[in-house]
């Protein structure tokens, strides 16, 4: 037990992420005492006036059960099929569990592009609002039946946190085998110190994060991390706790360990929440100190600052921008395709118009369509509050 309670009620809006290693045991299949238990936890926070988002896993481990599949990396047709039978009872399962406590659940499957295209990701956000202003429970899990390779979040570390930020949550609980944060792995170093508040993630937080994951889980601490990245710079906190005891919501304000990821203080708007967490940035752009200084004061990224640019993409595809320590520092909506980019970096914007044959806009990423990701770099540049864009 640790000295810090965690009061969850005080957050309105909760998503809770459950691994399939809680869910799903790999000979007896769904493990229903504990989903019992969760859900009486659900029904206790929703008495106390929060609003509650689950995103479960565990679709492929127990389709994969009631398909006896051999033990092992399962190719990806097979898991698509162990997700399509294995969805169904797990929805089944959410929905009866829910029920016995009066709440209605409803199920939401996303891909990839739900909450990488602009469009498609406010579509999903209204059916979310419109679920939470009905009382339903929403169970969300990525569709993994049609889920590629190539278009897939593949861990539901990073689907839940862009879930959080897309629902307005204000506080994102990732629930697996891991208790929370170590310096190092535990299991490796018998040093390893565990971090119960963690104010900010910079660089030596990332560090900490090593590339853990189980055979039933596909997130290690490095998605776990990735989320809160996404979910913090969103306004949005983040705890990290086992969710191996039965009530595991209960047993976190109880005092159970757990870390707690704080939000940041001044969280970006909604739109530019969207630019930030997008997962695939279609290329990048390495830029100057003074272009990096300008940056960091609020101000828009011009072509003379820009020292390399990776990639092919579009204007108005979201690129990460690399400051001269080599790490991105920003996300923006590239103003120019990449090939016009390569035209006219290092170039004066009065010259623009003569290398591309016509006036483009002054900024290869405006400020308005820009978002500093580094936590450094966002206090000094960016104050802002969470606004419905
Ligand atoms: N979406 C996957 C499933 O339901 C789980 C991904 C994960 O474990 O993070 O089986």
């Amino acid at each position: 037990m640790s000295a810090t309670r965690k009061p969850l009620a005080r957050h309105r809006r909760i998503v809770i992420k459950i691994g399939s290693a809680l869910l799903v045991d790999r000979g007896a299949g769904l493990k229903k005492a504990w989903l019992t238990g969760m859900c009486a936890d659900i029904a206790a926070l929703r008495a106390r006036g929060v609003e509650v988002l689950v995103v479960s896993s565990g679709a492929i481990a127990l389709g994969r059960t009631v398909l006896s599949l051999p033990a092992g990396a399962l190719k990806l047709e097979e898991s698509q099929a162990a997700a399509a039978v294995g969805q169904i009872a797990l929805a089944r399962a959410w929905s009866d569990g829910l029920s016995a406590d009066g709440i209605v659940a409803g199920q939401i499957l996303l891909t990839l592009g739900d909450t990488e295209e602009r469009r498609r990701y406010l579509n999903a956000r209204a059916t979310i609002q419109q679920l939470l202003k009905l009382g339903v429970v929403p169970i969300i899990n990525e569709n993994d039946t049609v889920a590629t390779t190539e278009i897939r979040y593949g861990d539901n570390d990073r689907l839940a946190a862009r879930v959080a930020t897309m629902a307005g949550a204000d506080l994102l609980v990732l629930l697996s085998d891991i208790d929370g944060l170590y310096t190092a792995p535990p299991h490796v170093d018998p040093a390893a110190r565990f971090l119960e508040v963690i104010p900010e993630i910079n660089a030596e937080i990332e560090a900490m994060a090593g590339g853990a994951a189980s055979e039933l889980s596909r997130g290690g601490m490095r998605t776990k991390i990735d989320a809160g990245k996404i979910a913090t710079t969103a306004g949005c906190a983040m705890i990290i706790a086992s969710g191996k005891t039965d009530r595991p919501l209960s047993a976190i304000e109880a005092g159970a360990r757990s870390s707690f990821f704080q939000p940041a203080r001044n969280p970006v708007t909604a739109r530019k929440t969207w630019i930030a967490g997008q997962l695939l940035p279609a290329g990048s752009i390495a830029i100057d100190a003074g272009a990096e200084t300008a940056l960091r004061s609020g101000k828009s990224l011009l072509p003379a600052g820009v020292r390399q640019v990776t990639g092919s993409f579009s204007r108005g595809d979201t690129i990460a921008i690399i400051g001269v320590a080599g790490r991105e520092i920003a996300r923006g909506l590239a103003g120019y395709d990449a090939d016009e980019a390569r035209q006219i970096a290092g170039r004066k914007s009065p010259d623009i118009a003569a290398i591309l044959g016509y006036a483009g806009r002054a900024a290869m990423v405006h400020r308005d369509d820009l978002v500093m990701t580094a936590p450094e770099a966002r206090e000094a540049g960016e104050t802002r509050t969470i606004a419905n864009a």
